[in-house]
């Protein structure tokens, strides 16, 4: 099968692309590179069957001529990274309601198959753990730019299913939880290589809040074949948004101590308040953990790397110089 990837040159774009690659479909990427990387994809550039265009998805001629060439979508284009959101809100807005946008037109003309990638981000503040994709969503106050992140995502998400009510548009829309591993980059605000990239430098590791908040991390593998099983599965998937991810939980500071542990590191732990590493009034979930019930039911997904072997990978890309 062919396949185009928007947002293929990221972190988990790449993954994706280059499972896709291995199985022996054949991989179109379109990244305009604003937070994705051509390292990411320089290892796949030498395969025939991978394809990239460094473009927006926002190119409209440019998107009906790459949906026109391949069997199906995988929408990972977005905004990411907690700290990019606060950072620049406008254009996290205009991202994520823009290119998913023209994405879904485009493939609406063409009844191509998507999968959108949407976020765990619009459980908000949810205290109904685990979170079920049918449970409640608790999105915090629109002056705070986390939360416009999290309505981005979910006006995607409504205007996918909108697709697929009124047009019978055949969508997925997979919430990733927490996902890491090699080529994430923490420039963005992600914890794990923020971490990691401290711990091997023997400089202090920066928790923010008291550490005590809890999340629950997945291998980049897993969420990618889970992605990959759900678009395969077909007509039992379409219309459906199911939660990808791991739920095994550990608090921010006792990763870190983790970290610091594998890496034998010499760094300590400071601990940062919340206004000073994003915005003031900044809002923090405590937890947050998946309900992968639907996804082991539809596809018989389960999480198979565990927290230290994640870290151990991601330690180890970091020394190869990611
Ligand atoms: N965090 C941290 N130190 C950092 C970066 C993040 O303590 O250098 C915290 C962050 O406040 C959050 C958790 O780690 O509570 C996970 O952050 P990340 O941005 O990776 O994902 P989020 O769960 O916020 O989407």
């Amino acid at each position: 099968m062919d396949y185009l990837i928007t947002g293929g040159a990221g972190f988990i774009g790449s993954h994706l692309a280059e499972s896709l690659l291995a199985r022996g479909d054949s991989v179109y990427v379109l990244d305009d590179l604003s937070t994705g990387s051509i390292r990411n994809i320089e290892h796949l550039r030498e395969q025939p069957r991978f394809h990239y265009q460094i473009d927006s998805v926002t190119n409209r001629p440019l998107m009906a001529e790459m949906v026109d060439r391949v069997d199906a979508v995988y929408h990972l284009a977005a905004a990411v990274g907690v700290k990019l959101v606060v950072e620049h809100p406008v254009r996290t807005l205009e991202t994520n309601l823009r290119t998913t946008e023209v994405v879904l037109e485009m493939a609406g003309k063409k009844q191509k198959p998507v999968l959108i990638a949407s976020t765990s981000e619009v459980y908000g503040k949810s205290e109904q753990l685990p979170f079920r994709e049918d449970g409640p969503l608790a999105i915090g106050p629109s002056s705070l730019a986390r939360w416009g992140y999290a309505c981005s995502k979910l006006m995607d998400e409504f205007l996918c299913l909108a697709y697929w009510q009124e047009y019978r548009l055949p969508v997925v829309i997979t919430r990733f939880f927490n996902t890491v591993g090699p080529r994430q980059t923490g420039r963005y605000g992600m914890v794990l290589p923020t971490f990691v990239r401290q711990a091997l430098a023997h400089q202090p590791l920066t928790v923010y809040g008291d550490g005590q908040q809890q999340r629950c991390f997945a291998y980049v593998g897993d969420v990618v074949q889970g992605s990959i099983a759900l678009m395969d599965k077909g007509e039992a998937a379409y219309g459906e948004i199911v939660n990808l991810g791991n739920d095994q939980e550990i608090s921010i500071r006792e990763l870190a101590e983790r970290v610091i542990e594998r890496t034998e590191s010499r760094s300590e732990i400071v601990y940062v308040p919340y206004d000073e590493a994003y915005a003031p009034g900044f809002e923090d979930m405590r937890r947050r953990i998946p309900d992968l019930s639907k996804a082991k039911a539809l596809v018989g997904y389960v999480p198979t790397v565990g927290l230290d072997e994640i870290i151990d990978r991601v330690i180890e890309s970091f020394k190869r110089g990611q």
